[in-house]
């Protein structure tokens, strides 16, 4: 039987309508679990840790990505599996930092959660929490199947730092279209093994804790003004940029814009090219709108997505190193975050 540990973060899977005011608000996690009385039927032994104060997800921050790597941490050898409950607005971006902090994961940590509170006559909360701590008990020859952050909605799970909510309505809120599903949920669990994290498990698990927060996050438009861009300069304590930029990794080749991005680059501050496309990679040097990007020294997000690549520079800052040394790893898939080549 496996052991499970069920954290509660909060989000709409275990809130209610406030009296007053007719908007959702979290409520006792306690009374989460007497909606779901069907978890006991499972084959796994389930224990529960709640947030003291669980969040609506767009109040999520760096010392609650802690608080709950911490939760995770603390009980990571007493278990054989965790599932997390979290809000869906910004699961992706903590289910990536969770991602970064656990190193040589070698136990699964499922993300999920739901549109409709648990509480609705239509919530798709059973099923996704159901599922999620199935997929989190899976063993083979004793083994946990899943060693890595995975997120688990709508029939799928994919993996964690892949994935995009694409619709705020939709019970299929989440997309991964740069890397193929890592569990396909029907009669049957369907496991896509060819794409799970594979493991050494002679590494041992290291816990990472430093996140660096000085990070912006520019989306570059045709009509941007050149002060926005060169106001950045400006702001003190800026340590990393990242760039979303159009198709393949392109964006204006004024001198403006290419000026002040040297300027960042030249002060020491990394600056990360991603794609604002929902997939596919950037590829600098593709397109001559691209090439002064390159010969600057901005770095390839790849096929990364905005909210992994904004927890991987936060982490790579927190480690502190070299811009060059950041660089190179950076175009690294460390969590399998990115493609290789
Ligand atoms: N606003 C909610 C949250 O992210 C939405 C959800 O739970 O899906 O916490």
């Amino acid at each position: 039987m496996s052991k499970i540990l069920l954290i509660y973060t909060g989000g709409t899977i275990g809130m209610t309508k406030d009296v007053q005011t007719g908007a959702l608000i979290p409520f006792d996690f306690s009374r989460l679990l007497e909606h779901i009385p069907e978890l006991l039927q499972l084959h796994c032994h389930i224990d529960t840790l709640s947030f003291k104060i669980p969040v609506d997800s767009s109040d999520m921050n760096v010392s609650r990505w802690k608080e709950l790597g911490g939760m995770i941490y603390d009980n990571y050898v007493a278990y054989d599996g965790f599932v997390v409950l979290h809000g869906s607005d910004t699961m992706s971006y903590t289910a990536s930092a969770i991602s970064f902090m656990f190193e040589n994961l070698d136990k699964p940590i499922i993300f999920t959660g739901s549109q409709l509170p648990i509480g609705d006559l239509r919530t798709d909360a059973k099923e996704n929490l159901i599922t999620a701590v199935q997929i989190a008990g899976l063993q083979e020859k004793g083994k946990p199947v899943i060693t890595e952050v995975g997120l688990y909605f709508e029939y799928k799970l994919l993996r964690a730092n892949r994935t995009t909510k694409i619709n705020a309505e939709h019970f299929r809120a989440f997309q991964s279209l740069n890397y193929p599903e890592l569990i396909t949920s029907g009669v049957h669990l369907k496991v896509n093994t060819p794409f799970l994290r594979k493991i050494n498990r002679k590494r041992k698990m290291v816990y990472h804790t430093h996140f660096d927060t000085n990070v912006v996050i520019i989306k570059v438009f045709p009509g941007m003004n050149a002060s926005i861009i060169t106001a950045l300069l400006a702001v003190k304590g800026i340590k990393g940029v990242v760039l979303e930029t159009f198709g393949a990794g392109n964006a204006t080749t004024k001198t403006w814009f290419l000026d002040a991005i040297s300027a960042l680059i030249q002060q020491g501050i990394p600056v990360i090219n991603v794609t604002q496309c929902a997939g596919g990679s950037v590829i600098m040097g593709a397109y001559d709108t691209s090439v002064g990007l390159k010969k600057l020294g901005v770095i390839s997000g790849k096929d990364i997505t905005t909210e992994a690549a904004v927890a991987k520079l936060m982490y790579l800052l927190g480690e502190e190193m070299p811009l060059n040394v950041l660089k190179t790893i950076y175009e690294t898939s460390l969590r399998g975050e990115m493609s290789e080549n």
